[in-house]
């Protein structure tokens, strides 16, 4: 099956599967799934949300963030990981939203990128999630994994996975299609040890029983 074909069935058939797949980072605002985002490099969504709440109810606004002492933000993000740097990428970011963006999250790729701590994948998760908007596609871990394994591109390097994918997936389904391909990989598809027998892409999948980089645990 060409990458075409097979890409056009998985958007037909992921939906199908997964019909509740979102942003599973707990956030009600741009600013939120900012923060959120942030804090989930290399942490799951679960601690994330763990941490969110007691943080959000202190912090209201992009200024509040930004006024937080370093070493006080550094205890209440702690358990995250990388909290230093998180705490110094959150504090530059909100600095530089209240200042220059009058207290809201910009809503394009250059201005977000622009923010301390925000690459494509951050900005793609605001863009998509809270504003609505498709300008790329998410690539993390999962994303990455699933695409190779779909056969949908042979490279390693997230900004060129995604270049390929946003050639095969049809712009009004890249904000979902990295929620498909991220559910599948929590809840089927997993690094280690991939479910191929009970997959339901099974059939359209080339790695199928033989996926690249799986080791049995
Ligand atoms: S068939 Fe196996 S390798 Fe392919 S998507 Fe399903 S679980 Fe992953």
């Amino acid at each position: 099956m060409k990458r075409a074909d097979r890409a056009a069935a998985l958007v037909e058939l992921l939906p199908r599967i997964y019909p509740d797949a979102h942003c599973e980072l707990t956030f009600a605002d741009p600013l939120q799934l900012l923060i959120a985002t942030i804090l989930s490099a290399q942490c799951t969504d679960k601690r994330v949300n763990m941490v969110t709440p007691a943080l959000f109810r202190k912090y209201k606004t992009a200024r509040d963030f930004a006024a937080a002492p370093q070493e006080e933000l550094e205890r209440e993000i702690q358990s995250t990981g990388f909290f230093r740097s998180k705490a110094k990428s959150i504090r530059s970011a909100t600095a530089d939203i209240a200042m220059k963006h009058g207290g809201e999250v910009p809503r394009t790729m250059p201005e977000l990128i622009a923010l301390r701590g925000v690459g494509r994948k951050t900005a793609n998760v605001v863009l998509g999630n809270a504003f609505d908007q498709s300008e790329g596609i998410v690539v993390d871990t999962h994303v990455a994994r699933l695409s190779q394994r779909l056969g949908l591109t042979k490279q390693t390097d997230p900004e060129k996975i995604e270049r390929d994918l946003m050639k095969l997936i049809p712009r009004e389904h890249w904000t979902m299609w990295s929620h498909w391909l991220i559910f599948h990989g929590r809840r089927c598809c997993t690094a280690r040890s991939p479910d191929c027998a009970g997959c339901e892409l099974q059939s359209l999948c080339p790695s199928a029983f033989q996926p690249p980089g799986a080791r049995k645990i």
